[in-house]
């Protein structure tokens, strides 16, 4: 896998039930070694996980709403797992509304890619090498190997809070504030999930060159373009040695040669019109203000925290890590009536509760204390209300901390308003599109030619060439606009 950046996506958290890290240990045949070894997960618990650890990346990053381009990347995916050591697995394959460059698998069949590694490649082979190494580490059950080890792990107090059936919200919030557990392989289980993706890539006719062609690209990318592939140099193989070693695999097996799908056409005309970086439609940060042009509010994080923006909620986590504040939806209820909800929940108590407006907005707010498996939760929880949507804001800290952090999320909590700024209301993103050379040209005439608001190395970049490359004519060439 592909590793991501955000801070506190990365921190491990309770993901799967407790009940499950002290499941009885299993000798099972690894598929692809053919050995037998200690499991401590049956093959239905490893699905049950995965598609539960799927469900939430979906819910809290979205998937880019393109049947079209969803549908050919599935295709792509299924050709590859049927024909691998378990086709029986219920396989998927999804692109996520991420601008990160980024893969990962799930343990017992699910994929992602991103819609920023799409961006970055040049043909349907690229991306069949990326499938197929991340069905490796699935066919190879290396996130079944690292799960139990990862179960274990408990970093943090927020990721600790394990939520009683009555505090479903706190479970929203648990997985919404930590974001999913993305399991760090080992250089060998990279390794072979290369070998793999190799394999399957020349069993379906794919050229392997494409393959090397696609480490190449993220070595480019390593040095570069900045908070792109994070991590991806600390979890990863050098990518240099990846080119090398695809090249060694193509030498040791001659008959790889024979595979010479690239299908570069068709796969740059499914990617264009994809959205590239941010977008910013869905809400982008202006230092520690959080604007969402689309719903048409602005919201005030304390400085020094880290945030994200999901699909469903925008999150920041203190520095210390011990204080979340979430900003959601929730429904079209009036503010007082989601607050007395939300109060009446089994497990909380509500204080000091007021009904009134915050910057001209009808509101309700409240302080709470939350009872948890882990201990006590303290927090305010505010909700309110703009144009016909109710929004909910919620701060929370273990009950002991709670009197550093009152000011901060009563702060924080009345900056909810409305986003008024006609540059910020206007913005739109950037996306990918095609340009068929009517004449040979570099790169760097390309750029003069066709400009994108980006620099002419990073249009080099998702070409998968360099600056200076003379292209011919009738080549497709990816401009952004
Ligand atoms: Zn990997």
């Amino acid at each position: 896998m592909i590793t991501k950046t955000y801070g506190f996506r990365r921190a491990v958290r309770a993901l799967f039930p407790a009940a499950l890290a002290w499941a009885l240990a299993t000798c099972a045949t690894n598929p692809v070694t053919g050995r037998r070894e200690l499991s401590l997960v049956s093959e239905s618990q490893e699905i049950a996980m995965g598609k539960e650890a799927a469900d939430q990346t979906v819910a809290s990053i979205g998937a880019v709403p393109d049947n079209a381009l969803q549908s050919y990347v599935s295709g792509l995916g299924m050709t590859l797992a049927r024909a691998s050591e378990r086709p029986g697995l219920p396989w998927s394959f999804t692109v996520i509304d991420d601008p990160m460059v980024n893969a990962f698998a799930l343990p017992g069949g699910p994929v992602f890619v991103t819609r920023g590694i799409l961006s970055h490649m040049n043909s349907e082979a690229q991306l069949v090498s990326v499938l197929g190494h991340e069905i490796g580490h699935i066919t190879a059950k290396h996130s079944v190997q690292q799960m139990s080890q990862a179960q274990l792990a408990q970093i943090g107090l927020i990721a600790a809070i394990v939520v009683k059936p009555g505090l479903a919200q706190f479970g929203d919030l648990a997985s919404q504030g930590l974001g999913l557990l993305f399991l760090k392989f080992g250089r060998d289980d990279e390794t072979q999930a290369d070998d793999l993706g190799f394999r399957y890539m020349v069993g379906a006719g794919y050229s392997p060159r494409e393959m090397a062609e696609m480490f190449r690209t993220l070595e480019r990318l390593g040095g570069g373009a900045e908070g792109r592939v994070p991590e991806w140099m600390s979890t990863h193989p050098d990518p240099g040695n990846r080119v090398q070693k695809t090249l060694d695999r193509m030498n040791a097996q001659p008959a790889s040669s024979q595979a010479s799908k690239v299908e570069r056409d068709t796969f740059l005309q499914r990617t264009e019109g994809l959205i590239f970086g941010e977008n910013p439609r869905l809400g982008f940060f202006r230092q520690t203000s959080f604007l969402h042009p689309d719903l048409k509010f602005q919201f005030d994080f304390p400085g020094g925290w880290k945030t994200q923006n999901q699909a469903a909620a925008v999150v920041g986590v203190s520095s210390q890590q011990d204080a979340i504040i979430a900003l959601a939806l929730a429904g079209t209820a009036a503010p007082s009536q989601a607050l007395s909800e939300f109060l009446g929940q089994q497990g909380i108590q509500g204080s000091s509760g007021s009904t009134g407006s915050v910057n001209g907005l009808q509101a309700a707010a409240a302080e709470f204390t939350a009872q948890t498996d882990e201990g006590t939760l303290a927090g305010r929880v505010g909700f309110v209300s703009l144009d016909n949507r109710t929004y909910r804001l919620l701060a929370y800290t273990p009950s002991q901390q709670y009197g550093a952090y009152r000011s901060t999320f009563a702060q924080a909590l009345g900056s909810f308003r409305r986003l008024t700024d006609p540059s910020a209301l206007a913005v739109q993103p950037v996306r990918v599109r095609l340009v068929r050379l009517p004449r040979a040209m570099t790169v760097t005439e390309f750029h003069a030619a066709y400009p994108s608001p980006i620099p002419v190395a990073e249009v080099a970049l998702i070409n998968g060439v360099e600056p200076g490359t003379t292209l011919p004519a009738g080549t497709l060439v990816k401009r952004v606009q």
